[in-house]
């Protein structure tokens, strides 16, 4: 069941629910869009930056990823911008990694269809031609690594006197990749008059610094700042797992398989992601309903019928389509996302555990919001602990364990009689064996026969409350996959904490000395051996040789590949590393 926007309307008129996105002043083309996505309300970061960056005001931002950030300059900029010639980039934004590059090109370019926005991500490690070819074209938005857009700057490939609006994303982690000189280099060649917003996870002095050098009277935002209220954190038991984007709906059926549960609320975004989410539950086997906004009144109607009578077991909703219902206790909240605040976390836990029941909170997590994950916990002052995803065998000890205690209740009550028949003519076999047939039926039945995929083990931030993430992780000279990939010198080999669990480490013949740097591998190892990059750990780079960690499920095809490959146009020998 799609839910997308009438032809005729362009404001999303259907549910009734609050004028969310249009009181923000975005225009019809941009509601089209985020009603078609199926995003029902803005987030508080949406909310407060939209209309100053829509009055052209520049903008100071404290806000992780996964607080919807990306729209929150995207609408405006999208808006702000379709007036302008089209062809000549008259927004730049710039990321610290290839993959943000990506992935905000990719949002952006979500978010700009309606508008016929064209979006250039630009990065280093992807081969220049198409750049080239591509800029050459004319493109609306370069979505840019610095290094990489300096590069096209100098070539002359890239011009930036159109600039209308100019976007630091995470520019404390551009910070740290030494991205400093090339920031301010690139901010030279845009025009005085354009509109500059700044977003950072964090806000020492050095990135103040550049916001007053290049910010004019900028509004500040921050976000998550504000602690619950003592008492409103409800008492749930609060776990999370980490799984890579590509993982994300196996690891939900596997957590669901394995907590056995039957009366689960399960959160998502968007109505689009309750779709999807409901359709894959339902093909597992499991009665699984959708509720969301861009239903009919009478259709939620009979969902919550259905729940409340208990002939469905997973209920899957958006915040907005939970929030006037009435709920009866779930064992189970699983946020399929994290919320984009501490307060609709807070919020959407508070439909188990209540009335002093036991209630349990599972947050499916992607890495890069790990940090927002630790933002909830200080909010809400409680730990979330972050278990690792339960593997096949893990999968098959709780189902075999479930089926064990159904059949021993199953003897204890007795009244077998009625069966007694079918197990004498089955009694020219030997009893056990019968049994194991009865046994392997129930399991088939109950779907434990579906074959299973082990979902690889995601590297674990430590928790470091009170203090920014990075600052300790990576001054040792291990530098972490995920959001903080970053390039410095390296100065040991202490590693802090470990390599992580479900994590294999590969040797790289190739270093420093030749100018490996940490995109570099990542992105043979991305392209090569078709992985997502989020599932690559640390990367430590030394003089001649390097070390990757990798999820040791799939470590034999990474080195597979990797020896076939090159990296920086050599090949170099690769191996599974032993200390
Ligand atoms: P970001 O913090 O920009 O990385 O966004 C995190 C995720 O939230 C992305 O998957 C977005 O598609 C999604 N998102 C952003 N804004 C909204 C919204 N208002 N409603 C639902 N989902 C959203």
């Amino acid at each position: 069941m799609k839910h997308g926007p009438s032809s005729e309307s362009a404001t999303p008129t259907v549910t009734g629910f609050s004028p969310g996105f249009a009181a923000l002043g975005l225009e019809a083309p941009l509601l089209t869009t985020l009603e078609t996505l199926g995003y029902e309300e803005p987030t508080p970061i949406q909310r407060e930056a939209i209309p100053p960056l829509l009055a052209g005001r520049d903008l100071l931002g404290q806000a992780a990823t996964g607080t919807g950030k990306t729209a929150a300059f995207a609408l405006p900029m999208l808006q702000r911008i379709s007036h302008a010639a089209k062809g000549r980039p008259s927004a730049l934004v710039l990321v610290p990694t290839r993959e943000l590059a990506i992935q905000v090109g990719e949002a952006m370019q979500r978010y700009g269809k309606e508008l016929r926005t064209s979006v250039l991500p630009v990065y280093g490690g992807q081969a220049i031609g198409p750049q080239l070819h591509a800029l050459k074209r004319g493109v609306d938005v370069i979505v840019a690594t610095p290094g990489r857009a300096l590069d096209h700057i100098r070539r002359g490939t890239l011009k930036l006197q159109e600039v209308k609006i100019a976007v630091l994303d995470e520019a404390d982690e551009m910070l740290d990749m030494g991205f400093a000189d090339d920031l301010e280099a690139i901010l030279a060649g845009t025009p005085k008059t354009k509109q500059t917003a700044l977003f950072s996870a964090t806000m020492p002095p050095r990135i103040r610094a550049i916001a007053h050098r290049h910010l004019q009277n900028p509004i500040e935002i921050t976000i998550a700042k504000e602690p619950v209220k003592a008492g409103t954190a409800p008492r749930v038991q609060q776990t999370a797992y980490i799984a890579a984007r590509p993982y994300r709906a196996a690891a939900l059926a596997r957590v669901l398989d394995v907590a056995g549960a039957n009366a689960v609320l399960i959160f998502c975004r968007t109505r689009l992601e309750v779709d999807d989410v409901t359709a894959m539950l339902a093909g597992r086997g499991h009665r699984a309903e959708a509720i969301h906004g861009g239903m009919s009144q009478s259709q939620r109607d009979r969902v919550m019928q259905a729940f409340k009578a208990g002939q469905t077991e997973l209920l899957v909703a958006t915040d907005v389509a939970a929030r006037g219902l009435d709920i009866p206790q779930v064992s189970h909240v699983i946020n399929y996302d994290l919320p984009s605040s501490a307060e609709v976390y807070v919020h959407r836990i508070g439909r188990t555990g209540r009335a002093g029941r036991e209630g349990t909170a599972i947050t499916i997590l992607d890495p890069r919001e790990q940090r927002l994950l630790r933002t909830i916990e200080q909010h809400t002052k409680a730990r979330v602990a972050v278990l690792p995803i339960p593997s096949v065998a893990d999968l098959r000890a709780k189902q075999l364990g479930r089926i064990q205690g159904a059949v021993e209740q199953v003897l204890r009550d007795g009244q077998l009689e009625t069966f007694m028949p079918l197990v004498d003519r089955l009694s020219a076999h030997p009893p056990a064996a019968v049994a194991a047939a009865a046994l392997k039926l129930l399991i088939r039945a109950q779907g434990g026969e579906r074959e299973e995929q082990e979902i690889p083990a995601m590297p674990v931030r430590q928790p470091e409350l009170g203090r920014p993430i990075r600052d300790t992780r990576h001054s040792g000279g291990r530098l972490h996959g995920g959001s903080a990939r970053a390039e410095r010198p390296p100065t040991g080999r202490t590693r802090h904490g470990g390599r992580e669990a479900g994590m294999a480490r590969v040797y790289v013949g190739a270093g420093r000395e030749v100018g490996i740097r940490p995109s570099d591998l990542v992105g043979a190892i991305a392209n090569e051996a078709k992985v997502h990059s989020n599932v690559i750990g640390a990367i430590e780079i030394e003089e001649r040789f390097s070390i990757v960690d990798v999820p040791a499920s799939m470590v034999s095809g990474i080195i597979e590949v990797l020896s076939r490959a090159r990296i920086k146009g050599r090949k170099v020998s690769v191996r599974i590393f032993r200390e």
